[in-house]
Formats: C-alpha cells, sequence, structure tokens
C-alpha cells in the first residue's frame, strides 16, 4: 500500500505561465527561465512569446 509519502505527492505546480519559442515552438515554464542566466530558448531565439496552457472551461448544464 502506498503511503502518504508517494512520489506524486512531491510534483510542484507552477503558476501556469508557459512561454513559447516563436522560432521552433518549444515551451518552457517560466520557473525553468528563471534559473537561466538569459531569457533564451534551447534553439538559440530569444524571442518567446506567452502562451496559455489549456484552460477548462466551465460549462452550466442545464
Ligand atoms: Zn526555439
Amino acid at each position: 500500500m502506498s503511503g502518504p509519502d508517494s512520489p506524486e505527492s512531491q510534483t510542484k505546480v507552477f503558476g501556469g505561465v508557459v512561454y513559447e519559442c516563436v522560432r521552433c515552438g518549444t515551451k518552457v515554464n517560466a520557473d525553468e527561465l528563471a534559473q537561466l542566466p538569459e531569457i533564451k530558448c534551447i534553439c538559440g531565439y530569444r524571442v518567446l512569446k506567452k502562451a496559455r496552457p489549456p484552460v477548462v472551461k466551465q460549462v452550466k448544464s442545464i
């Protein structure tokens, strides 16, 4: 039986801000970018746009 110390409980959920490289489309978490010395994609391109993660819309059922 798995207890409360399961590895899944260590998974961090970030603010949800994701940046996407306008050149290659690679998505990078804002938290990962913060750890880099400069805002830069792995491909070397520096232009990143803010990409929204998929938002689940609440649909009201009548
Ligand atoms: Zn890129």
